[in-house]
This record gives structure tokens, C-alpha cells and sequence, in this order.
């Protein structure tokens, strides 16, 4: 939970944060307060209308026909994987170099994580390395578009439908980023069987609260999902499965609706922030800066350079006031609760040399141009 605190309290007193939510909440209060006050008054709050009209609204920004929401994130991927079915021993391939949630979710969901490598550019998993990751027992694979930019779809897309498996995209970090394929720009969720994405504070659309949301072309999927979430029945003590509880609260919903219309200007700002980032620290020290495969538009959830001097930078940053972080210090293969799985240091080099190696700097829409001067002078300073 030291991450969640860093997030949303502990910041406070820095030079410059990771990132500002009492700023963008600032901003926007006066659109905000007025539509939550308006759900406190009806005191409808377990799916009401805000619920529903912010699935339509996610659905049209996503292409996709249907949108279910739900409690979180870690919840849109584990509903999704438990309409998979899954028999013991059904593996699920992902990335080992994302949140923990993506395999957590397999996990939770009855299935096998089995882990294929990352590309080193981008972070995003390796379409040639989940080839090599294909089993007799593979059902799904679940690439994560990390940092705010999407995974190589049309390669993933190809793989897994030459194989009969299913894709899951974790799109947490990814609402709204796209992909140019074919010639057309195609949506972060709209080409996986389905696609999750996360409305976590910290996330480029984020609740007041925990919340996440599931987006399908596949109308018998949604209807499950919309199952799921309500204890597996439509109706009030009919049950045609075992589900559980994971709503929206209408409260974060229209927090949502509220934040909504801004997020693109929000993505925008966050892409200027980068390119002057890009900019700057371009030849500084032996640093690699993010790279964006030329058919993506990034929305920088991260704007993650990679140096193997890494940790004394991140000690220089501290020091100085400036929030930064580390995602993500341990791949996934590597951590305890999964040992059972097999794995060793070393099967996965290109995730294991990124935990080693990368730091998240500020990168947030809010963040001016004398702010963002005293993170690239610090760190010029540090190489000196
Ligand atoms: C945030 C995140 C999740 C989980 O979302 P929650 O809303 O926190 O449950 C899953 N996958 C990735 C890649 C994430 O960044």
C-alpha cells in the first residue's frame, strides 16, 4: 500500500510530485461537485443512469460495441478470464514486467501464468516470444499496452487466431492510446475478445475510488460479464451461476462522466510533456528514453527512461524533491507467490534487465514548464 499513499498523499511537500491530483482536482471541481451532488440527492447508488451512460461513452471512445463496468481494474481481467472457463492446468500467457494484477488475475480466475518476454523499446510483450510460449494448454494470451502505449496487435492478433486462443487486452494504462494498422487507427480494447481498463486514481482516467471497466464486440460476453458482477443472475434471486459483487459505484461514475470530455486534451499535454522531456535529456548520461513505435499514439500513462545507474539517479531525484518511481522492481516470474510456477532468474532477460534499470518521471498534464525544468536540470546535474 505504499504506492497507493505515495500516490495520493505522501507527495505533498515534494519540489515536484509524480504526479497532481489536487491540481487537475482544482480544475475541474466545479464540473464534478455538481454531478456527484446530483447522484447524493437521488441517492441511487448502486448502478444508476451515471453507471450506464458512462458504458456507452467508454464503449464509442474504445470502438467497441459493448461496455460493462465493475469494481476495478484488477476486476474488469478477472471477470473477463472467469467467462473463459478455464480447466486446471489452462495456461494464460502474459507479460512478466507489468502490475502484478495481470497474472494475479489469471491465477484467481482457476488459470496458469505463463510468462513470455518483453521487447526492450517498448516494454510491451514480445509477439515472437509468446509464439515460443504456446502449449497444448494455452486458452488465452493477455498482452498489457504498458505505460500508455499498445502492444503489437496485429501480430498478437494473427498468432492467437491461427491457434483458436483467445486475447485479453490489460488496457489499464492504455484508455484512449491507438494504433495505426492497415492504415486505420484502431483503439486500445477494440481487437481483443475483450479489453480492461482501470479508472485507479493514479490511472490517465481515474475515479475517487476504485473502478474499472470491460470492453467487448461480443455481445454474449457482455451479457455474462453484466451476470458476473450481480452474483451471476440478471434477476433478483435467480442465479444462473456463482458471481460475485463488483460494481461501478454510481458516485465514481459520474466523477468519470465529469472527467471524461478532458481526457484527450489531458493525453495531449502529457505527450507535450514527454517530447520536451525527449528533448532535453536526448545524448544526457548513458540514458535510453521512451521509445514510440511509429503506429502508436502514446498517452503516456509513464514517461519511463531506462539507465543502469538507475538507483543512485533515483536516490539524486529524491533528494532534491522530485517524485519518481520504479515500475517495476520484480518481474513477475520472480516474485514469492509465484515460485511454485518454476521459474528462474535469467529465463526472462529483457524483463529482468528493465526492473534493474527503468524510472518513472513526472509526466502529468498539469505539470508547468519551470516544474518540469527542475527535473530535467536535476538530472542533468546527476551526470554531470
Ligand atoms: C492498474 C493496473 C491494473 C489493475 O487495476 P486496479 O484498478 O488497480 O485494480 C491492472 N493492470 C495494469 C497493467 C495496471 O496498471
Amino acid at each position: 500500500m505504499a504506492n497507493v499513499k505515495s500516490f495520493l498523499n505522501l507527495e505533498c511537500g515534494l519540489t515536484v510530485p509524480l504526479l497532481d491530483l489536487k491540481a487537475q482536482f482544482s480544475a475541474i471541481r466545479d464540473e464534478v461537485m455538481p454531478a456527484l451532488l446530483a447522484v447524493i440527492e437521488r441517492q441511487q447508488f448502486i448502478l444508476g443512469p451515471e453507471v450506464e451512460e458512462l458504458e456507452k461513452a467508454i464503449a464509442k471512445l474504445s470502438a467497441t460495441r459493448y461496455a460493462v463496468a465493475c469494481a476495478s481494474g484488477t476486476d474488469a481481467l478477472l471477470l473477463t478470464l472467469k467467462a473463459l472457463d478455464l480447466e486446471p492446468e489452462e495456461e494464460v500467457i502474459t507479460s512478466p514486467f507489468t502490475f502484478f494484477a495481470t497474472a494475479g488475475a489469471i491465477w484467481n480466475a482457476g488459470g496458469k501464468p505463463v510468462f513470455a518476454d518483453i521487447e526492450p523499446e517498448t516494454f510491451n510483450i514480445d509477439p515472437a516470444a509468446v509464439e515460443a510460449a504456446i502449449g497444448p494448454r494455452t486458452r488465452a494470451v493477455v498482452p498489457v499496452h504498458l505505460f500508455g502505449q499498445m502492444a503489437r496487435m496485429e501480430d498478437l492478433l494473427r498468432i492467437a487466431s491461427g491457434r483458436g486462443l483467445v486475447l485479453i487486452e490489460d488496457a489499464a494504462q492504455a484508455i484512449g492510446a491507438r494504433r495505426k494498422i492497415d492504415g486505420r487507427w484502431r483503439m486500445a480494447g477494440e481487437l481483443g475478445w475483450a479489453g480492461a481498463f482501470s479508472f485507479f486514481p493514479s490511472k490517465n482516467l481515474g475515479a475517487w475510488g476504485d473502478g474499472g471497466m470491460i470492453v467487448t464486440q461480443d455481445g454474449a460476453l457482455a451479457e455474462r460479464l453484466r451476470r458476473l458482477r450481480t452474483h451471476g443472475g440478471l434477476k433478483h434471486y435467480h442465479h444462473e451461476e456463482v458471481g460475485t459483487n463488483s460494481r461501478l459505484d454510481t458516485l465514481q461514475a459520474a466523477v468519470l462522466l465529469a472527467k471524461l470530455p478532458h481526457l484527450g486534451a489531458w493525453s495531449a499535454a502529457r505527450r507535450e510533456v514527454a517530447a520536451r522531456y525527449s528533448e532535453e535529456l536526448s545524448g544526457v548520461g548513458d540514458l535510453v528514453l521512451p521509445k514510440v513505435d511509429q503506429a502508436n499514439e502514446h498517452i503516456f500513462h509513464q514517461y519511463t527512461i531506462r539507465t543502469r545507474r538507475r538507483d543512485a539517479l533515483l536516490e539524486h531525484l529524491r533528494a532534491r524533491g522530485i517524485g519518481c518511481a520504479v515500475y517495476y522492481p520484480t518481474p513477475l516470474h520472480l516474485q514469492p507467490c509465484f515460485a511454485g510456477l518454476g521459474y528462474k532468474a535469467g529465463q526472462f532477460p529483457e524483463a529482468e534487465r528493465a526492473s534493474r534499470e527503468v524510472l518513472s518521471l513526472p509526466v502529468y498534464p498539469e505539470l508547468d514548464h519551470a516544474a518540469q525544468g527542475k527535473v530535467i536540470d536535476a538530472i542533468k546535474e546527476f551526470f554531470g
